[in-house]
């Protein structure tokens, strides 16, 4: 059976140098595949806050938020999660995957709609199934198709909330925020944004694509991660809607899970507040980003038309996209394979994602890999 596995579901990072670079297959290899957005996964002030916290408090829970889970760490990440987003109420969970299986089994029940953007992740489409809403996808970032579907529903006179992405997980596009809000404010939905691959990455202060769009009071829940440019594990959702609160009760991704250990609360909270501190890191990221965007669609790749820290390049079969990515990855630069049902639209995906912490060199010598591998074929 393992011998049968594609080679690219079974990488090793044998050893790890820095949030950039990790030894695979015997060979030092540039990670251009990974979500550490800002490289905060080696920040020295996140370890020594990890280190910290489980000398005093231990390596684990052992528990539930709702049994003895929640300790005072918790509590006061909630809290600065609640100040950086300026809302009322937050809730932490154990992976960004829980806090949408959560939130979107919990805040809509039977007779109620979700009503979803078709590229959504895996955790909101499992959520989705985890809750007794009816769901609907509407067509990847189409407000014309939401709006359709939201004057058919206006007849039902029930609850709706519409779930969309800031930056997309696999394209790296972003949802055209400003109106989708306008669309659902019409139509008096209720709004979930998922900025999972923005926080920390879009906004004059990190908060995401709500904050660049400048619609943060119109949109009623924001989830997020805390596995990306947090560089830890966990997740969350935010919102002044005071029925949050109810998902501690009611949720059981919530209930029934143990918490954060006091070690990823710790490096989490270090982390967010270097995020509120330190613009510069998002500004390094996006000019990585927008250098390489440039390279590789210079180059005739058939990558997405903005700059985005996500660069995804499509093939229309596998095969091809493997040989790509087995070259890539024989010349020292390591990205992600994506495959159906992961890839929007069918066909294969080679994704980048870029880091703040990747140099300039390393932007340099993953551009180099792609223009010496034009046109590979397998
Ligand atoms: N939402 C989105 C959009 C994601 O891309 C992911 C993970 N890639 C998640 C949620 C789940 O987050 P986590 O891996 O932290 O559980």
């Amino acid at each position: 059976m393992e011998k049968n596995c594609p080679e690219f579901f079974n990488i090793v990072l044998e050893d790890i140098s820095s949030p950039t670079e990790a030894v695979v297959n015997g060979r030092p290899t540039i990670l251009a595949g990974t979500n550490n957005y800002l490289g905060l996964t080696c920040n020295s002030e996140c370890i020594r806050a990890s280190c910290l916290a489980a000398e005093k408090e231990g390596t684990g829970t052992t528990g539930s938020r709702m049994a003895n889970g929640t300790f005072a760490g918790h509590i006061a990440l909630e809290r600065e999660l609640s100040d950086f987003y300026g809302r009322t109420h937050t809730i932490v969970f154990s992976t960004g995957y829980l806090a949408n299986l959560a939130i979107l089994s919990t805040a809509v029940g039977p007779g109620e709609v979700i009503l979803l953007d078709a590229d959504c992740h895996a955790s909101i489409y499992d959520g989705c199934r985890l809750g007794g809403a009816e769901v609907i996808r509407f067509r990847h970032n189409d407000v014309l198709d939401l709006e359709k579907r939201l004057q058919r529903l206006a007849k039902r006179d029930t609850n709706v909330l519409v779930v969309v992405e800031g930056i997309y997980s696999m394209m790296g596009d972003k949802a055209p925020l400003a109106d989708i809000v306008a669309v659902k404010r019409k139509h008096g939905a209720y709004l979930v944004v998922d900025e999972a691959h923005s926080l920390g990455v879009l906004g004059e202060t990190g908060r995401g694509l709500t904050e660049e769009a400048g619609v943060e009071d119109q949109v009623d829940f924001i989830v997020g991660t805390f596995s990306k440019s947090l560089g830890a594990i966990g997740g969350f959702c935010t919102s002044n809607h005071p029925g949050l609160e109810l998902i501690r009760y009611a949720s059981r991704p919530y209930i029934f899970t143990a918490s954060l250990s006091p070690s990823t609360v710790a490096s989490t909270r270090t982390a967010l507040g270097i995020i509120r501190t330190q613009p510069q890191l998002r500004q390094q990221l996006w000019a990585n980003a927008n250098v390489l965007h440039a390279r590789i669609k210079g180059l005739g790749y058939a990558v997405g038309p903005v700059p985005s820290p996500i660069i995804a390049v499509h093939y229309r079969n596998v095969e091809e996209a493997f040989a790509m990515w087995n070259g890539l990855l024989q010349r020292g630069i390591y990205v992600n394979m994506v495959l159906p049902p992961a890839t929007p639209g069918g066909g294969a995906l080679l994704r980048c994602s870029l880091s703040a912490a990747h140099s300039r060199d390393q932007i340099e010598r993953i551009g180099e890999a792609f223009a010496a591998l034009i046109g590979v074929h397998s």
